[in-house]
């Protein structure tokens, strides 16, 4: 943790001002091991391993734990890297381009192991808070140690232990596998000050009917199973994704002609979009769908509702690869 974190803090019982305790082991910028405590109210808050602990875990209700814990193995497991995940994250907030990052104060609502928080700081964010659940914040940590605008908390977004002071809010691929996707929404754009800016991605519910109807029943069962056996068993339907990508939907979506054809595939535009990643990344959504206990898929209808809800101006809902929303608007 870097002391500049503190003017971001707030406590998440009583809104109280947070200050560093304690400090036991630091290394440079970061404080490694200390407390921190509301200034207003006795709550106490430790940092473990660098990162500030908000989450009252023992506490936690059961769901929560439950996709915090499947989540964290995931992005322990699965902690690769690589520059064309640049365009991944951009086409997840689009409208929004690397340079709108300059200078802004930026919150990310469950940041996994910290691919996207490294990107922001690195693109000129001037302080940019990564918040998740999951033990994965300790990768967050490793990913993002050293880099003086880049902050990690351990956090539930329900019960944000931050102030309302961030230019940008944004949470990707998060929110629909919260208890309630709609609050945890809320929570996040309670933190962005005035004229600020609100992205989130979610699953839609248009076009995923078989998901909901095929991978729902099938992840009821395997949410609960030892994470080593599902990941090596969910290689099976990836082989099956894999090779249908590189070899059916990459070269049909190539040329004119195919491309006609390939309209008429199976979740085209999805598979095609991810025909572009190698056998990890696509054996790894795989596995992130089956790990999951709790998945909702949004309407647009309820997505619109989401941000009308919190008064957004400006709003922009646009459809990603037919099988996701992404919404970007202004906060009054
Ligand atoms: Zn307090």
């Amino acid at each position: 943790m870097k002391r500049t974190l503190l003017n971001y803090l707030a406590c998440p019982v009583c809104a109280g001002d947070i200050k560093l305790n304690l400090v036991s082991a630091e290394d440079g910028l970061e404080v490694l091991a200390g407390e921190l405590q509301c200034h207003s109210c006795p709550k106490i808050f430790p940092i473990v391993r660098g990162v500030p602990r908000f989450a009252d875990l023992a506490n936690l209700e059961e769901d929560k734990q439950a996709t915090a814990d499947s989540f964290g193995w995931s992005w322990q497991e699965f902690s690769h890297d690589d520059a064309k995940y640049d365009q991944q994250f951009l086409d997840w907030i689009a409208p929004v381009t690397s340079d709108f990052f300059a200078g802004k104060v930026v919150l990310e609502g469950g940041c996994g192991k910290g691919r996207h928080t490294r990107r922001i700081a690195g693109w000129g964010a001037k302080e940019t808070v990564a918040v998740d659940l999951s033990d994965a914040v300790d990768v967050a940590f490793t990913a993002t140690r050293g880099l003086p605008n880049a902050h990690v908390i351990q956090a539930d977004i329900f019960r944000l232990p931050l102030r309302r002071a961030f230019d940008y809010a944004f949470s990707v691929g998060v929110l629909h596998h919260l208890p309630n996707p709609r609050e945890g929404f809320k929570s996040l754009v309670s933190k962005v000050k005035s004229g600020g800016h609100m992205s989130a991605w979610i699953y839609g519910a248009e076009n995923n009917g078989w998901i909901v109807s095929l991978v729902n029943p099938v992840r009821r069962g395997t949410s609960s199973m030892n994470r080593r056996t599902l990941f090596h068993l969910s290689k099976f339907p990836a082989a099956v994704m894999y090779l249908a990508t590189k070899l059916i939907y990459a070269p049909l979506n190539r040329g004119d002609s195919g491309k006609k054809l390939a309209r008429h595939l199976f979740y085209n535009d999805y598979l095609n979009y991810i025909s572009r990643f190698n056998w990890r990344e696509q054996h790894s959504i795989v596995f992130d769908h089956l790990v999951a206990p709790t998945a909702f898929y949004i309407s647009r209808e309820e997505f619109e509702a989401w941000w009308h809800d919190v008064g957004a101006e400006e709003v922009t809902i646009t459809w990603h690869n037919q099988n996701s929303w992404r919404g970007f608007g202004r906060i009054p």
